[in-house]
C-alpha cells in the first residue's frame, strides 16, 4: 500500500513512519516543518514539505502519488496554547483537516486514520474510560479533536470515506534506535522535562499539585509507548483496508502512574536524584485518565509491548541522554 502520513515530521508521525518503513510499506511524507524536524523524516520516504492548509499543496500530492491511504498527525497539540490562542487550533486543525477531506474526497481517497485524544473526554465521567463515555473537552485542543472526529464522521455519511480515530493517552517514550524521540520547543511534557534534570538542563522538576485525590495526591495518568501507538496505526490501516467501518479507539496501557510515581522511575532509570518541588496545580488537568483499551485490543488485534513503565522511561532517556537539544546540533 502507498501511505500518506501528513505530519509524519513530528514526534507520533516520526515514529509511525519508522515502523510503516519496516513493514514494507510505500511511504509519502508531507509536514510543514513547522514543529516537526527534517532531520525526523525518514529516508526511506518520500517527502513533500507543505501545509494542509493550501489546498493547491494537497491536491499537488494526491495527483503525483496514488495513495491507498491517509494517516493524519498534522496537528497542534499543547493544552495550554490551546487556551492561550485557540484559533490557532481552530485554523490549523480543523480548517485544515477541512481542506484534507475536501482534496481527498475529490481525488477518491477514501480511508483515513488519525490522532485523536482523551482531551475529548474532558473530566472522566468513569475510571477505566471507554470510547462510549461523554465527550465534554475542557480545552479547544480537545474541543478541534472531537470537532474533527465529526467531520470525518458527516464527510464519511456523504462521501463513502471511512475513518478511524485514534484516542491517545499520554504518548511517550523513543524509538529503540535512540536516533528519533520527542523533541518539543518548549517542552511541556513531563517525562522529557523530568529527564531534562539528569541531562543537566535544569535543576528540578516541578510537581502540578499534589493534593489531588489519588493515592498520594498527585495526578495519574496513563502512558503508552510512542512505539506501541505507531503499531495501533498500522493495524487500523489494514482494519480500513479490509472494509471496516468507521470506527474510535483509546489507546493506552489501561495501568496508571502518578507523577510521583513517574519521577521515582525515572530515578532508578537514571541513577540521578532528580529533585522534585511540589508547586500549584496546572489549571485543566483533570486528576485521573485512564484508558480502556478493550476495544483496539479486540477490533484491531492491538497488544503493546512496551508496557512498563521503567522501560518507556529508559527508551526516552537513551534519546534524550544522546539528543539534549532534540534535533538541534
Ligand atoms: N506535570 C507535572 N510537572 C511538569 C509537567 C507535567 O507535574 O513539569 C504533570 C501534569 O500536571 C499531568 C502529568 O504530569 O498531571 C502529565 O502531563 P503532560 O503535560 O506530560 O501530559 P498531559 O497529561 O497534559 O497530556
Amino acid at each position: 500500500m502507498k501511505i500518506l502520513v501528513l505530519g509524519g515530521a513530528g514526534y507520533i508521525g516520526s515514529h509511525t513512519v519508522s515502523e510503516l518503513v519496516d513493514a514494507g510499506e510505500e511511504v509519502v511524507i508531507a509536514d510543514n516543518l513547522e514543529t516537526g524536524h527534517i532531520e525526523a523524516v525518514n529516508p526511506k520516504a518520500k517527502f513533500y514539505e507543505g501545509d494542509i492548509r493550501n489546498r493547491e499543496f494537497v491536491d499537488s500530492v494526491f495527483e503525483n502519488e496514488k495513495i491507498d491511504a491517509v494517516i493524519h498527525f498534522a496537528a497542534n497539540s499543547l493544552v495550554g496554547e490551546s487556551m492561550t490562542n485557540p484559533l490557532k487550533y481552530y485554523d490549523n486543525n480543523l480548517y485544515g483537516t477541512k481542506v484534507l477531506l475536501e482534496s481527498m474526497v475529490a481525488h477518491g481517497v477514501d480511508k483515513i486514520v488519525f490522532s485523536s485524544t482523551a482531551a475529548t473526554y474532558g473530566e472522566p465521567e468513569s475510571i477505566p474510560i471507554v470510547e462510549t463515555d461523554r465527550t465534554e473537552p475542557t480545552n479547544p485542543y480537545g474541543e478541534t479533536k472531537l470537532s474533527m472526529e465529526k467531520m470525518m464522521k458527516w464527510t464519511g455519511v456523504a462521501h463513502g470515506l471511512r475513518y478511524v480515530a485514534l484516542r491517545y493517552f499520554n504518548a511517550c517514550g523513543a524509538h529503540e534506535s535512540g536516533e528519533i524521540g520527542e523533541a518539543h520547543s518548549p517542552e511541556t511534557h513531563l517525562i522529557p522535562l523530568i529527564l531534562q534534570v539528569p541531562n543537566g538542563q535544569r535543576e528540578s522538576v516541578s510537581i502540578f499539585g499534589t493534593d489531588y485525590d489519588t493515592k498520594d495526591g498527585t495526578c495519574v495518568r496513563d502512558y503508552i509507548h510512542v512505539t506501541d501507538l505507531a503499531q495501533a496505526h498500522i493495524l487500523a490501516v489494514k482494519y480500513l483496508a479490509d472494509g471496516g467501518e468507521s470506527n474510535v479507539f483509546n489507546l493506552g496501557n489501561g495501568v496508571g502512574f502518578t507523577v510521583k510515581e513517574v519521577i521515582e522511575t525515572a530515578r532508578k532509570v537514571t541513577g540521578h536524584p532528580i529533585p522534585a518541588v511540589e508547586s500549584p496545580r496546572r489549571g485543566g488537568d483533570p486528576a485521573k485518565l485512564i484508558a480502556s483499551s478493550e476495544k483496539a485490543r479486540k477490533v484491531l488485534g492491538w497488544n503493546p509491548e512496551h508496557a512498563s513503565l521503567e522501560e518507556i522511561i529508559a527508551s526516552a532517556w537513551k534519546w534524550h541522554k544522546n539528543h539534549p537539544n532534540g534535533y538541534a546540533k
